[in-house]
């Protein structure tokens, strides 16, 4: 068989079938290098602006900022919140960012915010745009907005007595976890530090949060990380070092005077590296840290994000700076991170975890083992680990427990956002002697389980219609709830259990790294990426893998988050591995797992399996059948299957399909023993000899034919006649070649010169399609026969049918009137044999761009046309689809083209062809059916731009029917009304 006919028959890869494309690491890397340059221009203007923010001759005023389409006007650069009030509010994302937006809402919600100010991202964009200058009036407004929260908390900026400390954070307009930089406890230094640790009354809390700040603003700011993939963090070398010194095990062991130590050593080090000394001045550190955060927008994990998620690079970062509150100052301090809901499942519970005495970085490092907050959830760990109730009552109590007036005003918080967001909230607070703070809230990320639970519970909960429901489910997520699950009777090999965080299950080759994890992706290997921890530095192989395992970590971490946002099975906190990433090994117990051993996950039980464990069909009910009515409400377009199987039309129908759009008739003619037939009809040298195997073929075609339209029961499938060149149906090989000729008592050598002289430089543009159907009308003449016959034969047993015969490659009107008038007179002569008489219909393909080109004249001659978006971007692009693969994703990489055309439209080009084929084929037939049944049937952006141009239905593979469903009501509701 050859590549074509294999890729014909293959599924789309899994990757392909959500539409994403690899990114490649050669060119990343050499994009890194770029960016690393920007990055460091960035913060040097950071820098520069810092040094001289204090005794700068204040820059001209009302300076404008580019407002879109080279238009400018003066804009307000910094908008504060904070004492019950803000200047913002959650509906300017543009402007202030997810997080900026919704720290404002807060604060006029009259939540407790601490008090800060966003600088827009216009700043960002002018930044960008202005050679990594900032706006003028931009340091004005800085001390003035600084001077603000001064006043409001009640302490001053570098005041050595009484100390304001600020984060610095980035918030972009879409959520980007973990990909831009964050800087806590910024504005402490020698002096300011006593200030916080008298005000404090604990010099251990100080020094501590001091050793954090210059450690953070180290690795940020100052670009100190680890120099390769296994190189550990600088400062924590430094830290274990001390730690051996001091023989403890924990950081909490360290003693005021040793974190002092530490702090001096960290600034060592930064002297060694950078040449710089630290900055002490705390107005130098904080324009320092607004340079870095916006030099972030162009790291290389954010570019990846952005890239993965089809952010625009333009929309900027907006920088929020917030006094800080202390979760770290003693016991009666905490901070965590909870969703209104659960977002594995979306039962409606809170849902998170905290740590004691801790700062906010802790939680989702995965340094220390989170505790979960409701004292339900914390039980229901405890059971399933089997620690007895005293022990988790000692060891890690709920927060409900350890401190419960907190606690319940966390609740009634989170009930307040839900309500008023009339979404799932992911909040991040913390807790300053025993007083909660906000400080953050967002539309929580969830896994496409929760995503179907919780739109169809908040609409029986009044909160949102059903439309809205709809519209809150993205159409490609569906892809993880359409996919098998472990088969529950598999013999299977139990290796470790962690945290389920994201459901599904994944099996593939263990791999330590994202690198190894992309590479093996590039040679078409499966992998699951094994870390110790995941961080944003590892998004391309978190990509790149099947499924993700982490020895450490809890349910918001990165791992779960970015795992769950990808809809990767993924499983987290799995203590019992013991992973050396050097010799490339992960220990359980006694076990050794290698690099390349395969493994199992399931994201939805936590379990680890040894080897590829099999896998079953999904069950779909309860709450996504009913979201999936309410699509159906919505939509116009129908959704069919592309399905060549009586087997595949039963699924599809399961899935919701509502007619087969595309059966490849080919597909049959390689099953069982039909093959020989075929192959004797391809080797006759005479009409009559093709007919005599053809006539073999016909009673086997016609049981396929009754078996799918039985299935789908009188709804229409459209049956396209033989497509492949010939020549894809003869063996290959000489070994191959031989056993043939003795099979069908041929010699080899005439074997041999058949297959010669069907061989085809590019059989794509070849003897294939209605090309054979005009140079043996005996091929069709007998399929359009076995079509009829079965439809005859169900008729009379009264079952519906409804045929639909398609012509394939058609480029000229006359092959298509040939072909018309040869189907109509078989089709009429078999009814007149039956006596019986069935609705059926006669149309084409549009796959070759001279088809979509003349379509008003092909419309004549055709009562429906289904776009082969396959073939029609092949033709339209000049690139092969069996071979583009080979440079498609260095164009994609490069941005040569935004995506790979072949699994989403290529709508500026290919699109065009449609939408004017569409128009001029119903300028001469106004009712003239039209559909599509390339893959991109099944890809969101695709189904949505077919409703746009009206196309009446799409068709996809069955699993990707659901997606189709979704993704044409979102195409409906988007429509202009
Ligand atoms: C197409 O070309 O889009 C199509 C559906 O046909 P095939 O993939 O079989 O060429
Ligand atoms: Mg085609």
């Amino acid at each position: 068989m050859t590549r074509r006919t294999k890729t014909r028959k293959r599924l789309p890869s899994k990757a392909k079938r959500k539409g994403a494309t690899p990114v490649k690491r050669s060119s990343a890397v050499a994009k890194r290098a770029t960016v690393v340059t920007t990055r460091k221009r960035a913060r040097g203007a950071g820098l520069r602006a810092a040094g001289k923010a204090g005794t700068r001759k204040p820059a001209r005023r009302g300076v404008a900022v580019r407002a879109g389409a080279g238009a400018t006007r003066a804009v307000k650069l910094i908008y504060a919140f904070g004492g019950g009030r803000a200047d913002g509010s959650a509906k300017m994302k543009n402007l202030l960012g997810g997080k900026g937006a919704n720290l404002a809402e807060m604060a006029s919600l009259g939540l407790p915010v601490p008090p800060g100010f966003t600088i827009s991202t216009e700043v960002c964009t002018y930044f960008y745009d202005n050679g990594n200058r900032y706006p003028a009036g931009l340091v004005e407004g800085v001390r003035a907005a600084v001077a603000k929260v001064e006043q409001l908390v009640g302490r001053g900026f570098g005041d050595p007595a009484n100390p304001l400390l600020v984060s610095v954070r980035s918030g972009a307009r879409a959520s980007m976890p973990g990909m831009m930089d964050t800087i806590l406890n910024l504005g402490l230094n020698d002096t300011t530090v006593a200030g916080l640790a008298r005000a404090a009354g604990n010099d251990r809390f100080a020094y501590d949060s001091y050793r954090r700040f210059v450690q953070m603003y180290g690795d940020v700011v100052l670009d100190l990380k680890p120099a390769s993939k296994t190189e550990i963090d600088p400062f924590e070398a430094v830290i274990e070092a001390k730690k051996r010194a001091r023989g403890v095990e924990l950081d909490l062991q360290l003693t005021s005077g040793d974190l002092k130590e530490l702090v001096a050593e960290f600034k060592d080090l930064v002297l060694r590296r950078t040449g710089k000394t630290f900055p002490d001045d705390p107005w130098e550190q904080l324009w320092g840290a607004i340079g870095a955060v916006f030099g972030s927008w162009m790291n290389q994990r954010a570019i990846t994000y952005r890239k993965l998620y089809n952010i625009p690079s333009d929309w900027g970062t907006a920088v929020n700076v917030q006094a800080m509150v202390f979760g770290n100052l003693g016991d009666d301090c905490a901070t965590g991170v909870a969703f209104t809901r659960d977002p594995g499942n979306g039962t409606k519970q809170l849902y998170g975890e905290f740590l004691v005495n801790a700062q906010g970085e802790d939680v989702v490092a995965g340094i220390r083992t989170p505790q979960k907050i409701t004292l339900a959830a914390s039980r229901a760990v405890a059971q399933s680990q089997g620690t007895s109730e005293a022990q988790r009552a000692a060891k890690s109590p709920a927060l409900e427990e350890v401190m419960p007036a907190a606690f319940k005003e966390l609740r009634k918080t989170a009930e307040k956002l839900e309500r008023h967001y009339k979404d799932v909230q992911d909040i991040e607070f913390t807790i300053e002697r025993g007083r909660l703070y906000m400080l953050q809230t967002r539309n929580g990320k969830r896994t496409a389980q929760a995503a179907v639970k919780i739109a169809v519970d908040l609409v029986r909960e009044r909160l949102i219609d059903r439309r809205t429901a709809v519209s809150r489910v993205e159409p490609a997520s569906l892809d993880s709830l359409l996919h098998p699950r472990l088969d529950a009777r598999a013999a299977k090999d139990l290796i470790a259990k962690g945290l389920a965080a994201s459901p599904g299950a994944a099996a593939g080759e263990v791999v330590f790294s994202a690198d190894d994890a992309e590479q093996a992706r590039e040679k078409g290997r499966r992998t699951i990426l094994v870390r110790i921890e995941t961080s944003p530095e590892d998004i391309h192989g978190m990509h790149a893998a099947e499924g993700i395992l982490t020895q450490r970590g809890g349910a918001t971490s990165h791992a779960a988050v970015v795992g769950r946002g990808m809809g990767k099975p993924c499983v987290v906190g799995c203590g019992a591995l013991a992973i050396d990433y050097h010799l490339g090994t992960m220990r359980v117990g006694e076990r050794i797992v290698r690099a390349g051993d395969p493994i199992t996950i399931d994201g939805a039980t936590g379990e680890v399996f040894a080897g590829i464990v099999p896998t079953v069909e999904p069950e779909l009910s309860g709450d996504f059948e009913k979201l999936m009515s309410w699509a159906d409400e919505v939509r116009r377009m129908k959704v069919r299957a592309n399905a060549d199987t009586p087997h595949d039309a039963t699924v599809a129908r399961r899935f919701g399909a509502e007619g087969i759009g595309l059966c490849r008739t080919e597909h049959m003619f390689f099953e069982g023993d039909r093959i020989d037939a075929v192959r004797e009809m391809i080797l006759a040298d005479t009409t009559e000899g093709r007919r005599r195997a053809l006539g073999k073929i016909l009673p086997m075609q016609k049981q396929d034919f009754i078996g799918i339209f039985r299935a789908m029961a009188g709804l229409p499938v459209t049956v396209r006649l033989l497509d492949p060149p010939l020549h894809e149906f003869l063996p290959h090989t000489d070994q191959e070649i031989e056993a043939l000729a003795v099979k069908i008592g041929v010699s080899a050598e005439h074997l041999r010169q058949k297959r010669d002289s069907l061989r085809e430089l590019n059989p794509m543009l070849g003897h294939r399609g209605c090309r054979l159907g005009v140079t043996y009308p005996e091929i069709y003449e007998i399929q359009v026969r076995a079509i009829m016959e079965a439809a005859c034969e169900l008729t009379r047993e009264r079952v519906k049918v409804n045929p639909e015969i398609m012509i394939p490659l058609v480029g000229v009107k006359k092959e298509l009137a040939l072909l018309r008038e040869l189907t109509l007179q078989v089709a009429e002569a078999v009814m007149r044999d039956y006596q019986t008489k069935v609705p059926y219909s006669i149309g084409t393909m549009i796959e070759v761009p001279r088809a979509a080109i003349v379509a008003r004249e092909i419309a004549e001659e055709a009562e429906f046309f289904s776009f082969g978006t396959n073939d029609l971007t092949q033709m339209t692009l000049g690139l092969s689809r069996d071979d583009a693969g080979m440079f498609l994703p260095v164009y994609v990489d490069k941005g040569v083209l935004p995506g790979d055309p072949f699994v989403s439209v290529d709508q500026s080009g290919v699109g065009f062809l449609m939408r004017h084929a569409v128009a001029e084929g119903r300028a001469s037939r106004s009712r003239l059916k039209c559909g599509i049944c390339g893959e991109h049937g099944g890809d969101p952006a695709s189904v949505i731009f077919c409703d746009q141009i009206g196309l009446d239905y799409v068709s996809c593979s069955p699993y990707r029917v659901p997606i189709a469903r979704l993704a044409a009501a979102h195409a409906s509701l988007a429509a202009p009304a």
